[in-house]
């Protein structure tokens, strides 16, 4: 059976992570996040980590080896065999040249490029309210999508916490390097019949149902 893989476009706060998380679960794929990834490695105080720790706060982008580095070897993992749900990954040329390789090597596929798109206005206005559980990653909003306890997850009990890099100073530097480097992967996967561009206004379930539908798998 040939894997086939899928990709979320956007820049930080239209809602990728939210969006990954249900598709990953509705098709039952793995979602793999390279932030949570990298948040992890921090975490845990491991090489890659320590050299991430000051890139990810300062909202930078981490090398192009470090990431390409980390998902070859998470595609290794059993679970990836039928595809995965990429979440902020790739988000340079060279690093979707790089999974364009590695994919070719595997005989994989890319199921769906999904380009989410939003203002930047809005963009802002999420990204600062967004509110993540220490314990599971599930993603919140203070005024959009609230949990029923102030401050605790849903999902399972655990802490709610504000990213580090969703300080107003360091969204700004993140919209910059989105649109510096990221922006041009548009262009890269534009003319693929895989590519699709879904509006991320409203509400969540209103774009995941736009989501289901470009993808044309049944809920
Ligand atoms: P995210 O959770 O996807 O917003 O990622 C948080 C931070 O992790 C980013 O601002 C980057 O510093 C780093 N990061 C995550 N994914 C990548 C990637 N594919 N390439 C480079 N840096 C990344």
């Amino acid at each position: 059976m040939v894997a086939k893989h899928f990709i979320f476009l956007g820049a930080p706060g239209v809602g990728k992570g939210t969006q990954a998380q249900r598709l990953a679960q509705l098709i039952r794929l793995p979602h793999v996040s390279t932030g949570d990834m990298l948040r992890a490695s921090v975490q845990s105080g491991s090489a890659i980590g320590v050299r991430a720790a000051a890139v990810m706060e300062s909202g930078a982008l981490v090398s192009d080896e470090i990431i390409i580095g980390i998902v070859a070897e998470r595609l290794l993992l059993a679970d990836a065999a039928t595809g995965v749900v990429f979440d902020g990954f790739p988000r340079t040329i060279h690093q979707a040249n790089a999974l364009d390789d590695l994919l070719a090597g595997r005989g994989d596929q890319i199921a769906a490029v999904l380009h989410i798109e939003l203002a930047d206005e809005e963009i802002v206005e999420r990204l600062s309210g967004r509110r993540v559980c220490a314990t599971c990653g599930a993603i919140y909003h203070v005024r959009y999508h609230p949990p029923a306890v102030e401050g605790i997850c849903d999902v399972c009990g655990g802490v709610l916490l504000q990213r580090e890099d969703d300080q107003p100073a360091v969204i700004r530097k993140r919209l910059a390097v989105y649109q510096a480097e990221t922006a041009p992967l548009i262009a890269y996967y534009h003319d693929r019949s895989a590519y699709h561009l879904v509006s991320g206004e409203g509400e969540a379930d209103e774009v995941f149902s736009r989501i289901v539908k470009a993808v044309g798998v049944a809920r």
